[in-house]
């Protein structure tokens, strides 16, 4: 018994392998595929030896490898050896490095479907083409799962382009590993490493030193730092074999001619993974069945869409909970029964179904997909099997690499790094249709936040520290918020916060602790540079669009302002709360120093007639003997202390110098006591120091003295 002979292959459609695969008959391709799939599935089961692929299977693999590309088969075969050496010195069993062998050998199966202007390309890939390949490298790994090759391999595989760390690709789609198989991160360093090692018709190959700089540069992010020191090491200890034997690899016991049923073989394999290749593009997720309901394949999309990994369904049969389907209108609760699914139904009628659906991902979330269920006909009209194909309708889709860096360069924010307004838009209009389509029994909230007094930052420490402040302020937001939540530059200091799963006392905590963090860190590189933000937190209520949502938590943040900032107001809070701790001090003072020179900014508001201020403030300045500067209609330069010999500032508070500048001004506040508007006079503050100053905390118990004294004459009665 056989699985994938070259002469069962023939039998099957000697006839069709040998017309142009093009157009290709998808159902008669998917048919062969599942003829095959069953062969395999019988020798697996009789097979003693409980081989990891079927040897027949393997065999025709490589010839296929070899007769794309017999370059390809070298490099996997030195890749085979140097994953397995590297996997040893890291403690891995023979049946373990066996596995990892026979992924190493098959890692570039994909080719096989790939033309030559790709695969002989000088130079690097477009982004299309790159896609290009990678989606092929999937089927070709749906393949191997078709033909009942061991999960592992299969899994090793599967993840073989995703980067150590995620990266930030990855990050963009939906299906970041959080667990990526040792397997996988053994084969791409060793893949990397041969590849870089062997001469191209464009470049010549890198020295085994310029290819472990490349690697342990990127140690930690694209490669697993410890595979790539394990990989220094087999390469000292044992590594030469691959320099001595290569003529080895060449020398195995393929015939090096194939007679015509084999290349019919080839060709019937190029087909399928051409249309696997089709799905692959065109869908994020799908499966096959075979006409008993097992399992033939389940995409590498496929665990994104249900968190069912590719080894919790390898070999076994069908389960209409696998993918929880129900109708837009139904209960979600109740998930499709057996009968209703389209699964069983078209594999009952033979006709082909498509629906819209709800579908339950892995953490309870709904999400819409458009559902296509088709049989695979055999020769007889009865079903051999059925496909599903599944596409997501909620925005949230694997996407190309090109579409990812164009959306990248149209969603983010350019100075921040963040979503910006439109793509904050976007993301809530999704968020806002999963609460509806959940009839709002997943609470979502909306937080916005606004820098207070940005203005003055600007004014008083330039444009670039203001720029500053806010990457920093992003940085913070970004470190202080969850996985799940999308923080968004909304505009020029505004930026949002979507808490999906986020009820609105949680997204008070969450702003409040944002707010807290913010004021207690030391934002925009300046230590005396005391940022604060204000909050308004709305929460979703069933019929909200995104404006409704937005505005309900700008009023909440207007609120906050207007009762002193540096506060959180929420949508349904009672006035009372606002009032209790309105007005608290927003004139925080903020000290700086630069190149030695230091300064402070502080304000004092008083109520007393302009007459009364007057008078107060020449007490202050005969009281501490200050000498006037200059004195022009609403501003006074003076300055208090004197300065030593030394120019050093003393240890008596009272003695050390500072220049000082008062401004007046007339503003309209809110009322501490009773919350209503009134005009106050604003007495801004502004000191810098003279001679030599020991350090910020004695310049600003200097300042702070002084404050107190100007301010006790002023307010005292
Ligand atoms: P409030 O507490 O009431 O929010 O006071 P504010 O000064 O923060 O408010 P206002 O809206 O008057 O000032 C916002 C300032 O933000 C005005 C603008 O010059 C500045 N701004 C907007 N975008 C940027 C930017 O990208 N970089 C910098 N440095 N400043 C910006
Ligand atoms: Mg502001
Ligand atoms: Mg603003």
């Amino acid at each position: 018994m056989t699985a994938l002979t070259a002469k069962s292959i023939a039998q099957i459609s000697m006839h069709e392998a040998m017309t142009p695969a093009v157009p290709t008959d998808t159902c008669g391709v998917l048919s062969r595929l599942l003829v095959l799939s069953e062969e395999a599935r019988r020798q697996v089961a009789e097979d003693t030896q409980k081989s990891i692929i079927p040897r027949s299977t393997m065999t025709l693999l490589l010839r296929a490898l070899r007769l794309r590309d017999p370059q390809i088969l070298v490099h996997s075969q030195r890749i085979a050896a140097i994953s397995s050496g590297v996997a040893r010195l890291l403690g891995w069993d023979d049946e373990q490095r066996r596995q990892l062998e026979i992924a190493a050998l098959l890692h570039d199966l994909g080719k096989v479907g790939i033309p030559d202007h790709i695969l002989r390309k000088p130079g690097k890939l477009s982004s299309e083409e790159y896609d290009f390949v990678l989606l092929h490298h999937h089927a070709a790994v749906n393949l191997l799962q078709a033909f009942h090759t061991d999960a592992s391999v299969v899994s090793m595989l599967s993840m073989l382009y995703h980067s150590f760390d995620g990266g930030s690709l990855a990050a963009e789609t939906d299906s970041v590993p959080q667990d990526l198989p040792l397997g996988a991160r053994i084969l791409a360093v060793a893949d990397a490493y041969d590849s870089l090692n062997s001469a191209k018709p464009y470049r010549r190959g890198m020295t085994h030193e310029e290819v472990m700089a490349v690697l342990e540069e990127k140690s930690g992010s694209r490669y697993d730092g410890n595979v790539v020191c394990t990989l220094a090491r087999w390469c000292e200890t044992e590594g030469d074999i691959l320099f001595r034997h290569s003529d080895v690899f060449h020398a195995n016991e393929l015939p090096s001619e194939l007679d015509p049923e084999e290349q019919n073989a080839i060709v019937v394999l190029t087909q399928i993974l051409n249309v696997l290749y089709q799905f692959q593009e065109l869908y994020d997720g799908y499966l096959i069945l075979d006409a008993l309901e097992n399992y033939c394949i389940w995409s590498d999309g496929m665990p994104g869409m249900t968190g069912l990994t590719i080894q919790s369904v390898s070999g076994r049969t069908w389960h209409p909970a696998d993918v929880q389907l129900t109708s837009m209108t139904a209960d979600k609760t109740n998930p499709e029964a057996r009968d209703e699914s389209a699964v069983s139904q078209v594999l009952k009628s033979g006709r082909a179904q498509f629906t819209s659906r709800l579908c339950r991902s892995s953490e309870g979330r709904h999400f819409k997909v458009d559902v296509y269920t088709m049989p695979v006909l055999g020769t007889s009209g009865r079903p051999l099997g059925a496909v599903q194909l599944l596409r997501n309708k909620s925005g949230v889709r694997r996407q190309s690499r090109e579409y990812v860096e164009l959306k990248l360069a149209a969603t983010r924010d350019p100075l921040t790094g963040v979503a910006n307004r439109g793509q904050l838009e976007t993301q809530l209009r999704h968020l806002l249709d999963d609460f509806h389509c959940n009839e709002g029994t997943r609470p979502l909230s909306a937080i916005f936040l606004d820098v207070d007094k940005f203005k003055r930052i600007n004014d008083t420490y330039g444009h670039k520290t203001g720029d500053e402040v806010l990457v920093d302020l992003t940085r913070l937001l970004q470190h202080e918020t969850y996985s799940g939540e999308i923080i968004g530059r909304y505009g020029g200091e505004e930026f949002i916060v979507l808490c999906p799963d986020t009820d609105v006392e949680a997204a008070v905590r969450r702003a409040e602790r944002l707010r807290t963090a913010i004021m207690k860190s030391s934002i925009g590189g300046v230590s005396s540079l005391n940022v604060t933000s204000s909050f308004g937190v709305s929460t979703a209520r069933l019929g909200d669009s995104v404006q409704t949502l937005l505005e309900r938590a700008d009023n909440c943040l207007y609120r906050a302002k207007e009762s002193g900032r540096n506060k959180t107001c929420w949508e349904g809070q009672e006035p009372e709360d606002i009032r209790e701790e309105a007005v608290l001090d927003d004139t925080r003072p903020q000290y700086l120093c630069r190149e030695g020179q230091y300064e402070y900014h502080d304000m004092v508001d008083v109520s007393t007639s302009l007459e009364l201020t007057a008078m107060k403030l020449q007490a202050f300045l005969r009281e501490f003997d200050v000498r006037i500067l200059s004195q022009e209609v609403g501003q006074i330069r003076f300055r208090i202390g004197s300065l030593g010999l030394t120019r050093r500032w003393g240890p008596v508070a009272e003695r050390q110098p500072l220049e000082v500048e008062l401004k007046f001004e007339s503003v309209r506040t809110t009322s501490k006591l009773d919350g209503k508007p009134r005009t106050v006079r604003r007495i801004s503050v502004f000191a810098i120091s003279l001679g030599k100053v020991a350090d910020m905390p004695s310049f600003q118990a200097r300042c702070g003295n002084m404050i107190r004294e100007l301010r006790s004459f002023l307010l005292g009665s």
